[in-house]
């Protein structure tokens, strides 16, 4: 299977400062994963994204205010996100990133693509940046292929829930917001009932108490995320792939290995076709977790991963799921 994989070399040039966990080694740690992987890559440098595309889901005076900011020398945006000069076009290239894997996947047979940027675009509001990302990298692209008509999935396995994503999505019946994470958590959001509120439930949030491992996680895609996908029926699949539910991260406290990731890409391929699939990066923050995660995404998705067993849940942790399955059902066949 062929990976393209969408970078440029601005991501690692935004500066947040010495110490911050999200650093630009982590792009580099992605890429290597990637390059060791037993995938055909086609590298695409990723163009800076189409204004249009930007003004879709961010209001302009967030977009001037950001870009004059950064020309000024940066700052802090927030306790947590900082900002240099060279910041605005990473931030323009991330979300131009994902476009562009878009674009060039139409066409594709038997690929993936993977985009690897900074900074990552999840939390980040339409008029706001928070936790550590400046535009919302995934929703941008979503907004792209939304005007063309087409129906997405946004599938969210960042540790933190996705708050600035499912803001800007809700609203749209087209659009199906799925996340899982740990909570209670940052940005604590992102209930379960969040389901209810949407006349044709397209969110669906599955929290995840401290020390969850990927035997729940498992269960949770297999029982719950696959077969509301695949009632949902989109054309397109934006995977929000960051890699801080990793036992090793620093940030967060969840158990999953490298091998859960490639255990959740390959039944998602399984159930949807990789070329209309897209990788994102988001979090993620222990480097050898982000590259063997990485590795273990594309090689799960192109079939080429035997997972090995997950590590076990503290007791209760399926009954959390039992509840969320209470819930879905009331909306998807399970
Ligand atoms: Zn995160």
């Amino acid at each position: 299977m062929r990976l393209i994989v969408a970078s440029h070399p601005s991501s690692v040039e935004h500066d947040t400062s010495r110490n911050h966990p999200e650093r630009p080694q982590r792009v580099n740690a992605v890429l290597q994963g990637l390059q060791d992987s037993r995938l055909e890559i086609d590298k695409v440098l990723s163009p800076e994204v189409d204004r249009k595309h930007l003004e879709r889901v961010h209001d302009v005076d967030y977009i001037n205010t950001l870009e004059a900011f950064c020309s000024m020398g940066g700052g802090a945006l927030d306790m947590d996100t900082i900002v240099s000069s060279e910041s605005w076009k990473a931030a323009l290239t991330a979300a131009g990133g994902v476009v562009a894997a878009a674009e060039r996947l139409e066409g594709e047979t038997d690929a993936t693509a993977f985009v690897v940027a900074r900074p990552p675009g999840h939390h980040a509001l339409s008029d706001r940046a928070m936790g550590f990302c400046m535009f919302n990298n995934v929703a941008v692209a979503n907004g792209m292929l939304r005007s063309k008509g087409q129906r997405v999935a946004i599938v969210d396995w960042d540790v933190h829930h996705g708050n600035g994503t499912e803001a800007m999505v809700k609203n749209d019946p087209d659009v199906l917001y799925v996340s899982l994470h740990q909570s209670p958590f940052y940005p604590f959001e992102g209930l379960i009932t969040s389901m209810d509120e949407e006349p044709k439930g397209t969110t669906l949030n599955i929290p995840m108490g401290e020390g969850t491992a990927g035997d729940v996680y498992r269960e949770a895609w297999g029982s719950i995320v696959l077969p509301v996908i695949s009632q949902f029926a989109p054309d397109w699949i934006l995977v929000s792939a960051g890699y801080d539910a990793h036992r090793d991260d620093p940030l967060a406290g969840l158990r999953l290995i490298s091998d859960d990731y490639g255990w959740m890409a390959s039944e998602l391929a399984s159930a949807f076709p990789t070329e209309r699939t897209i990788f994102v990066l988001e979090g993620g923050y222990n480097l050898d977790a982000l590259r063997d995660s990485a590795r273990a995404t594309v090689e799960g998705a192109a079939g080429l991963f035997q997972a090995s067993e997950p590590l076990q849940s503290p007791e209760g942790s399926f009954r959390d799921l039992d509840r969320a399955r209470s819930v879905v059902s009331r909306h998807y066949r399970l």
